[in-house]
């Protein structure tokens, strides 16, 4: 069985990330492994129909977003006892980002969500699918169920 050193937890705090999460620390303890976190605030683009996009990101409403994803950040990492050098928020695509700190990182397991709920399309279209795609390292996906 690997042994994994570094794991990284992908969350979208959402109502479901504490299994996921849950599930991030549990391995990091058995494994005594490293645990980096990360959440990605998506870029928002702003489009007017009649004149086109004017500027591609709302940057204010990215900032307010980006001061509030740290905030949560600063809790959950709390929670999960992994210090600062180890918390990430990023702006971007997740399923890019994810995969880019994975690597910057040498992360060996990727834990993320995954909707079953949705069945196998719609997971195919998933964050999660796309990790387990383009990942160079282990993925964990965690089949998340209704609370
Ligand atoms: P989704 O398929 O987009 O519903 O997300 C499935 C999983 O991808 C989530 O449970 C997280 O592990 C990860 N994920 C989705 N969005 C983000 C995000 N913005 N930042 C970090 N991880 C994310």
């Amino acid at each position: 069985m690997a042994n994994y050193r570094h794991i990284l937890l992908a969350t979208d705090f959402s109502e479901h990330s504490e299994q996921v999460a849950n599930r991030a620390r549990d391995l990091a303890e058995k494994y005594q492994a490293d645990l980096t976190l990360l959440h990605v605030v998506e870029n928002l683009p702003i489009g007017d129909s009649a004149y086109g996009p004017i500027v591609p990101f709302d940057i204010d409403l990215t900032e307010q977003m980006l001061e509030s994803a740290k905030t949560r950040m600063a809790k959950l990492a709390e929670t999960l006892a992994v210090p600062e050098h180890r918390q990430w928020v990023e702006v971007g695509s997740p399923k890019a980002e994810i995969i880019h700190l994975a690597e910057q990182q040498e992360v060996d397991l990727i834990v993320v969500g995954s909707h079953g709920r949705h069945g196998i399309a719609l997971l195919l279209g998933s964050t999660a699918a796309s990790v387990i795609h383009h990942a160079k390292c282990d993925v964990l996906a965690v089949r998340l169920r209704e609370a």
